[in-house]
């Protein structure tokens, strides 16, 4: 897939103050990307009234700013702790998880000061130096979506590769792992793609790197000796459901038999998703059913106790065929 490039840069002034920022700030300037101050990366605003439009112009723009709140908060269930250095990406999927999270504020956004963000964790890292403490990197978005323009992954993955008791956890939908490659991971960064059908990736995750695309790179993760799992998610109830996640696990075991987990979540939404997303995509295909659901705390729906036993029975038995040495992380 082609490497992202944003029409516009939006920068806090503090960023100029950290070394990491005025390099990508020179970045910028040398590929002629306009650049224009902003006064906090979490205020910005496109004057656009319509809600599509505006949705669509957000993802041209890429933030750089600088994290304030570096306190450490958990992320079950994939880590202990979440790490947060990015936020959204300039993808379109459909559902994305972040939706109810950054309401409009979708605009991909990068922070700069990964010293200080990373100080707490590894304070924490050598106050517990007999336990592995697990960090999930992409609780707020895509990582390596934006990596070719910063490098903030690759210093983060180089970084806790040389802590003996940690494990930095990654999701992607994007395939440009180059960079990554050559890096002194020493494996404590586990890898995980998230994965679906050709139906649900077509469909629904635009912008995003195909299913073949995103299995090369994991390919190649795999030779430089990155750890591995995926997640296939959401998992949705369509017409040929069945047949194609069976492809696609059978499909798996062929290129990626080494897959040491796998994570399953089902389709879910919120009262406030399913609106913002027929607002931003009116044509889209997702099914919201009306039955078979069951309601969860905070207006989220799931599907209903019935439906949910089918999934689980169906992904355990392919996955213990396919993947016997495996062990699935969680099914939510
Ligand atoms: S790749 Fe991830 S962060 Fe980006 S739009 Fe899709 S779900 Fe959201």
């Amino acid at each position: 897939m082609k490497y992202w490039y944003p029409q516009e840069i939006w920068y806090e002034n503090e960023v100029e103050l950290h070394h990491l920022g005025r390099e990508i700030l020179n970045k910028m300037a040398l590929l002629q990307i306009p650049l224009k101050p902003i006064a906090a990366h979490n205020k910005a605003r496109l004057e656009i009234n319509d809600p599509q439009k505006r949705f669509i112009a957000s993802k041209r723009v890429l933030i750089l700013g600088t994290k304030k709140d570096l306190k450490l908060i958990p992320c079950l269930p994939s880590a202990d702790y979440r790490i947060v250095i990015g936020t959204s990406c300039p993808a379109f999927c459909e559902y994305c998880y972040l939706s109810d999270s950054l309401g409009e504020r979708v605009f991909p956004r990068v922070y700069v000061n990964l010293d200080e963000i990373l100080n707490p964790v590894l304070s924490l890292l050598k106050k517990e130096r007999k336990k592995t403490v697990s960090f999930e990197l992409s609780s707020s978005g895509d990582p390596l979506a934006t990596e070719h323009l910063t490098g903030l992954l690759g210093k983060t993955i180089a970084i806790l590769g040389q802590e003996p008791n940690t494990q930095l956890r990654v999701v992607t939908k994007y395939d440009h792992v180059e960079p990554l490659l050559l890096l002194a991971h020493n494996q404590k960064t586990f890898f995980r793609f998230s994965l679906n059908t050709e139906y649900v990736i077509t469909n629904f995750e635009h912008g995003t790197s195909s299913l073949k695309e995103r299995i090369s790179a994991a390919e190649k993760l795999a030779q430089s000796g990155y750890p591995l799992g995926v997640i296939i998610a959401p998992i949705i109830l369509y017409k040929n459901w069945e047949n194609d996640y069976f492809d696609l696990v059978k499909y798996l075991a062929d290129k990626l038999p080494f897959l040491q987990e796998l994570e399953l979540i089902t389709f879910r939404f919120s009262k406030r998703s399913k609106s913002k997303i027929l607002t931003r995509f009116p044509n889209s295909k997702l099914p919201f059913p009306q039955s078979g659901i069951r309601h969860k705390a905070f207006g989220k729906y799931v599907y209903d106790e019935d439906s949910m036993n089918r999934i689980q029975t169906f992904f355990s038995a392919i996955i213990a065929k396919y993947f016997p040495h495996s062990k699935i992380a969680y099914f939510i």
